[in-house]
């Protein structure tokens, strides 16, 4: 029986040894470099081939000074090599990863390089470090040392700006989430431009509740200045929402999520944010957050060029399994997701946005092309940002990646069109 197990077991890794072998074996046929002489100027040149993403046909992809140049198609093969070309997933709501926490006022930076390169090798090849509700001097300095990614050009390329997710949210329990009552506080204008300051004028997406007092006003204003502003933990009613959104507000922060517990069937902040379609809406769909059939509503209603995808990760994503002391509270991290025992409720995310692509074609039956798209055209179309397309003049961020039982396995990222992580 054991020599059985035994030898099923190597059997097993043989044939895993086998088609990582030649899944090596097609990235290094996939991906030639050679420089060209361009108007006299010797130009790095990289050839990838794949099959694209959006429709499952062979192409051949040529990156010049770190933009696609050039996309080729090819005949199909009777053996195509199964890697799937996409461009690199956009997450916009992130606190943390691989034990980096963006909102400890003793990081550095080389932690946050950790958290970059962690995330690379899951196919993230932009984020938003993403602060939450917290005191003032806090924000500052978690600012002001977020901001020294722009300094460093190997991973500034990753990180276009942030996300500040509260402090003007509600402060009423459930609707705040996770955030502490003490921190939060409604808009003050001077004192978020201190913050802007801090962060050399680099927080591009921020998280407003519209019922607090001065919301609408301080929505207006952000929008002038070319923010995107997203309404989240809040409860907000129709003709505030409507407000907001008049105001310029452009998308629901974790939509389902952020809000009580028990709420009036009739009048809540899901509907008309829902009706709205000037919102759309991020979603965490790690299958814990929210269930498949509200995933399912929320797609079918904003449809999927009006739906972004998040991991809204904390720190503790990444690392293995087990008990960590968090805040002063005992945690449990899953294999999946962090949980805090004493309450019985969920304590943060940890799975990355790649896993939730997946998830989302198996809760909506969406195809791949619409699931990387929430992770990648569509958080890119939001910020006008130079990403999330396959198309000439785009800048080379891509993932090459196989598809094992429904989960997206990278085996390549590209940043600039410079190879930052290999699997093998
Ligand atoms: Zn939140």
């Amino acid at each position: 029986m054991f020599y059985l197990l035994n030898f099923k077991k190597n059997n097993m890794n043989m044939k895993i040894f086998l088609t990582r072998s030649y899944i090596l074996f097609l990235i290094i046929f996939s991906l030639v470099s050679s420089p060209q002489l361009i108007h006299g100027q010797k130009i790095e040149q990289k050839v990838i081939k794949g099959i694209l993403y959006s429709d499952k046909t062979p192409v051949e992809i040529i990156i010049s000074d770190g933009k696609i140049s050039e996309i080729v198609r090819l005949e199909k093969e009777n053996k195509t090599p199964e890697i799937y070309l996409a461009p690199g997933l956009i997450d916009l709501q992130i606190n943390g990863y691989m034990g980096v926490n963006f909102g400890n006022p003793d990081l550095n930076i080389n932690d946050l390089r950790k958290a970059v390169k962690s995330l690379w090798k899951e196919g993230v090849t932009t984020f938003l470090p993403t602060l939450t509700s917290a005191d003032h001097e806090k924000l500052i300095k978690c600012f002001a040392v977020l901001s020294q990614v722009f300094d460093d050009p190997e991973i500034s390329p990753s990180i276009p700006g942030f996300h500040l997710e509260g402090p003007y949210i509600s402060p009423v329990k459930g609707f705040r989430g996770a955030h502490l009552e003490k921190y939060i506080r409604p808009p003050d204008w001077e004192e978020f431009l201190q913050y802007q300051k801090a962060s050399r004028n680099k927080i591009i997406l921020v998280t407003v509740a519209p019922e607090i007092d001065g919301a609408i006003p301080f929505i207006r204003k952000c929008t002038e200045r070319g923010l995107v502003v997203s309404l989240g933990h809040h409860n907000g009613t129709a003709e505030i929402i409507r407000q907001a959104a008049d105001a310029g507000a452009r998308m629901s922060t974790h939509l389902g999520n952020g809000c009580a517990n028990m709420i009036n069937r009739h009048l809540n902040p899901l509907w008309p944010q829902l009706a709205d379609s000037r919102l759309t809406p991020t979603l965490i769909v790690d299958g814990y957050h929210l269930t498949p059939e509200e995933v399912q509503v929320f797609f079918q209603v904003k449809g999927p060029d009006n739906t972004i995808l998040v991991s809204d990760a904390v720190d503790l994503a990444g690392l293995e399994p087990g008990e960590y002391i968090k805040d002063g509270r005992k945690v449990v991290l899953t294999p999946n997701v962090v949980r805090f025992p004493a309450e019985n409720v969920l304590a943060g995310a940890a799975l990355p946005i790649s896993v939730c692509v997946g998830n989302i074609m198996r809760f909506t039956q969406c195809n791949l092309g619409q699931a990387i798209d929430m992770a990648s055209a569509n958080p890119a179309r939001m910020f006008n940002l130079n990403l999330g397309e396959i198309s000439t003049g785009k800048r080379a961020d891509l993932i090459l990646f196989t598809i094992e039982e429904g989960k997206l396995i990278i085996q390549q990222t590209i940043v600039a069109g410079k190879v930052v992580y290999s699997r093998n």
